[in-house]
């Protein structure tokens, strides 16, 4: 789970997902208030997840069930929505992606 990097409060599964749901890549740390950033490796980390669910499409070139890649698409973004708290990682400053 994050830990905010300024309180050392440890952000719960919910207050993840819900200071995460923004377009900023600032996110206010539910509990002193102070922005937080999630580090690189964590952002890298969360784009590999997201890779799971979307190879879902590419399975219709091998003959596999509809009901299969439907249930891939599904299961995975669920297994990425659980697994994004867990992955993040918060810094205080904010880190370029380039
Ligand atoms: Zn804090």
């Amino acid at each position: 789970m994050p830990t905010c990097q300024y309180c050392q409060h440890r952000w719960t599964w919910k207050q993840t997902m819900k200071v995460t749901t923004t377009i900023d890549t600032a996110y206010t740390c539910p509990h002193c208030g102070e922005k937080q950033y999630a580090t690189k490796k964590s952002r890298t980390q969360f784009f590999l997840l997201t890779l799971i669910p979307l190879t879902a499409p590419l399975l219709n070139f091998f003959n596999v069930p509809f009901w299969f890649i439907f249930s891939w698409l599904i299961l995975g973004s669920i297994l990425v929505l659980s697994l994004f708290p867990a992955v993040l990682k918060l810094t205080s400053t904010e880190e370029l992606f380039f």
